[in-house]
């Protein structure tokens, strides 16, 4: 029988296969209502030292535990996630506030991820293979991770770094944002029926635990999604001790739109990959530069569309898309966006609007027409439902616009002649780019940044790589004949 969770209840954080309580407790609320969730621990260095401590004692036979058996094992989680997806999507909906449908679609997205993780093996590599000698490249795990893990995509982005690690044979620490703790420590309590004590650990903490972790000398490696200026605190830190790292960071991506496309039939995804989980994903359609030809006639579409079913409401409202903004920190950097369209004078083909009435953190889709290219709107990342569309006439000038920024996450270009989508693309400085398309993922295919978007890729076997060191490992056969 799979374990069950209760959603209501948090006895305290995963450590050594057990609820370890904290003496201070606290809580997150609900961004739809503003009221109060449950309360869940709060982790003190000490609590830190323990898990760093059992998750070493743990790594010695979880590395060498058989990949057989580690993948047998992260099919049973998987197995158990599902049979409790239905309270998790819930509760990612009262946490995040995404709307129910798309934490479904997180949840379908995170059993993918699971399942396709337990068939990947990081085999020894043949370098040469001589009758005097061979030579491989094996991977071992580094020995205990650190997941660190965004508010905003908090259960894909958390078992997206646990799998890996995981399957590559090291123990991991997966800490949630403070705002979003909720699905992660349930996550953590469904892997401590699975998985060996010490291998799956969760903490839940304050602002103070990201830095205790990425400093602390017991964790050799970490994994960090979040934002930019948080990444560079996290290498910094991580400096210190010659930790590993792999950073995903945030994203500006360019969606280009050139003169020979369908409108009708790519404007349903455009719009949804613009405006999908109120705006906050790192690679969301976040510049969209659209042919002068067809800019007027694409404009017009999209606030059509946009209007028509781009619904904003609370995340187990029917037929939502754009679900409140997560915080309140969040939601004063969007609401102080929406106010420099007065300001700056920009022209708005949908004037979007901030919701004074309610009690949670409501924002209707904005779309700014052709504002100057150095505007805060085109050269931040905006992380809400408000996009700015932009004319271009040539395709050597909207390469150029598109890679002109310092973020280089994920780029999309939309074109009826695949030859001319594909020549531009390949000149895109970015981890991801996408013809004809936005926002594909999969497990098995390394995701990225290119400059201050990311160090190093997660998934794929590249992405798994990261979680190991490379030994070079020479075997001699003829010496002793
Ligand atoms: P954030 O940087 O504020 O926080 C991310 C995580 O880091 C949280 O768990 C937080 O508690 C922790 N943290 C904060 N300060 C820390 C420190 N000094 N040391 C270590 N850890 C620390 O980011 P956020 O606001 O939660 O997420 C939004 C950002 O993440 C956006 O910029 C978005 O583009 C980016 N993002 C990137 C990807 C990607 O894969 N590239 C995916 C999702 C989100």
């Amino acid at each position: 029988m799979p374990p069950t969770i209760d959603i209501t209840s948090y006895k305290g954080n995963i450590i050594n296969g057990e609820f370890v309580p904290t003496p201070e407790t606290r809580h997150s609320i609900d961004p739809a209502t503003a009221e109060p969730l449950y309360e869940v621990p709060v982790a003190r260095r000490e609590d830190l030292d323990s898990a760093v401590q059992h998750a070493r004692a743990a790594f010695k036979s979880w590395s060498k535990t058989p990949f057989s058996e580690r993948s047998s094992l992260m099919l049973a989680y998987a197995d158990a996630l599902e049979a409790n997806r239905a309270e998790i999507e819930k509760l990612q909906t009262m946490e995040q506030g995404k709307p129910l449908g798309l934490a479904h679609v997180e949840v379908d997205m995170t059993l993918r991820w699971l399942r396709t993780f337990a068939t990947m093996e990081v085999k020894d590599e043949v370098i040469e293979d001589t009758d005097e000698k061979t030579i491989y490249s094996t991977f071992p795990p580094m020995g205990v991770c650190g997941a660190i893990v965004p508010w905003n995509w908090p259960i894909l982005l958390g078992l997206g770094k646990v799998g890996p690690a995981l399957m590559t044979g090291n123990t991991v620490i997966m800490k949630p944002s403070p705002y979003t703790p909720y699905c992660d420590l349930k996550l953590g309590e469904l892997a401590m029926s699975i998985f060996p004590p010490g291998v799956v650990q969760v903490l839940s903490g304050n602002d103070d635990l990201g830095p205790w972790m990425t400093s602390h000398p017991g964790i050799d490696m970490i994994s960090f999604t979040g934002s930019i200026a948080t990444g560079k605190k996290v290498a910094k830190s991580c400096a210190d001790t010659l930790k590993r790292y792999v950073l995903e960071l945030g994203g500006n991506d360019a969606a280009i739109v050139c003169d020979d496309v369908d409108i009708a039939k790519c404007l349903p995804k455009i719009a949804i990959t613009t405006f999908m989980n109120s705006g906050q994903i790192c690679m969301l359609c976040k510049r969209i530069y659209v042919h002068e030809k067809i800019y007027d006639q694409f404009r017009d579409a999209l606030v059509e569309f946009t209007k028509n079913n781009i619904k904003t409401g609370g995340g187990f409202e029917e037929g939502v898309t754009v679900g409140p903004i997560q915080n309140k920190m969040q939601f004063s950097l969007v609401k102080d966006m929406y106010e420099e369209i007065q300001k700056q004078g920009w022209k708005t083909a949908l004037e979007g609007q901030v919701r004074s009435t309610s009690k949670g953190y409501f924002v209707e889709p904005a779309i700014i027409d052709n504002p100057p290219e150095d505007s805060r709107i085109v050269v931040e990342e905006p992380f809400g439902p408000i996009v700015p569309l932009l004319k271009w006439s040539a395709d050597d000038e909207v390469i150029d616009r598109a890679n002109a920024l310092e973020t280089g996450l994920g780029t999309s270009v939309w074109s009826g002649d695949l030859q001319r989508a594909e020549r531009m693309g390949r000149q895109i400085s970015a981890g991801s780019v996408w013809i004809n398309s936005h926002f594909d993922v999969a497990p098995n295919v390394p995701f990225g940044g290119h400059k201050e978007s990311g160090i190093g890729m997660e998934w794929g076997i590249e992405g798994f790589k990261h979680y190991t060191n490379t030994r070079s490992l020479w075997v001699w056969k003829k010496v002793f004949e």
